[in-house]
């Protein structure tokens, strides 16, 4: 006689079946459990992406207004030529602060619209040797910062391929940026564009402080950061490489990397060597190039 209210599990008596449906239970619980730590893991990186977030905007809007502050000071006074020196310093932080602003917002502007589904390729036909050696030029007077080098090579002249030619800098610029970021001081930086006949490999080598094993697994993974304290060496938001493997997988591309900690990493990512019969415009694609560069530098 059962109980009214007591719920009754089902159990076959037939002695095997009640070991399957054992095995059945635990396998589910095993599935469970998987499934709550993974969860539990899920909300964890939120948590600590909305803490490094607050963290990334909060720092530039207080550059902001501590030189906003200053120039206002200096202003007042009556000695308005000897502090002309201060005021165009604080001009030059609130504007590198904008920058970096600009890039925090591009990034998550971006991201959601790749989870949309509405990213959109501009593609037109670029000779990627001369694109990307052209970005290298121009990037070298960034980089001097760190006192590093940029050594550019490649084993063909001229390589057209149908790409989108500003998601190809945001992704290549990404990869320089962290380069110098992780970079020692007085370290190189080796850029290379392989022609591989079906494919365009182009990869960005650099000798700094290198990835673990354990880090590595996840670096293209969305807000992944390898040092999650806020006394890091370089800034960021763990939005750069994810965004890189989506814009070169909407290529139709592949991006890989290798690393060893102390000694360096090799980030590549490969390109399909396509044609679009779409004509590239080259004065836009140069006169971009600046502004876009002074965005993705900006937190170096
Ligand atoms: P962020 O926008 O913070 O730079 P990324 O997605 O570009 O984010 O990079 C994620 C993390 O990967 C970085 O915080 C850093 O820990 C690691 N990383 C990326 N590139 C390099 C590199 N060249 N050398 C060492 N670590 C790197």
């Amino acid at each position: 006689m059962h109980k009214k209210g007591v719920v009754i599990p089902f159990f076959d008596y037939n002695s095997n079946n009640a070991i399957e449906s054992d095995t059945v239970s635990s396998e589910n619980e095993m599935g469970i459990t998987k499934e709550k730590e993974s969860f539990e893991e899920t909300l964890t990186r939120h948590d600590e992406f909305f803490v490094n977030m607050s963290h990334e905007l909060k720092t530039p809007l207080n550059v902001i207004f501590s030189a906003t502050q200053l120039m206002e000071m200096s202003l007042t006074g009556d000695e308005k030529e000897a502090n002309k020196a201060r005021v165009l310093n604080s001009i030059f932080s609130i504007k590198q602060n904008c920058y970096r602003l600009t890039k925090l917002i591009n990034n998550i502007i971006d991201l959601s619209k790749i989870d949309a589904g509405n990213l959109d390729l501009n593609i037109s036909d670029v000779n990627i040797v001369e694109f990307i050696e052209n970005i290298v030029q121009v990037s070298s007077r960034y980089i001097k910062v760190k006192n590093l080098k940029i050594i550019f090579d490649t084993n063909v002249e001229k390589k057209v391929i149908a790409c989108d030619y500003e998601k190809i800098e945001r992704i290549f610029l990404n990869l320089i940026s962290n380069a110098v970021k992780f970079s020692h001081d007085g370290g190189t930086i080796f850029v290379n564009v392989l022609d591989k006949g079906d494919s365009v490999e182009i990869s960005v080598k650099d000798n700094g402080i290198g990835i673990d094993e354990q880090s590595l697994a996840n670096i293209f993974s969305r807000f992944s950061i390898v040092d999650k304290s806020l006394s890091r060496v370089a800034e960021g938001s763990g939005m750069g490489l994810s965004l890189v493997k989506s814009m070169v997988e909407l290529h139709g591309g592949t991006v890989s990397v290798q690393s060893k900690p102390g000694l360096g990493s090799i980030f590549k990512f490969e390109l399909p060597s396509k044609i679009s019969f779409i004509q590239g415009n080259n004065d836009k694609m140069l006169n971009q190039e600046e502004e876009t560069l002074k965005i993705e530098f900006s937190d170096i």
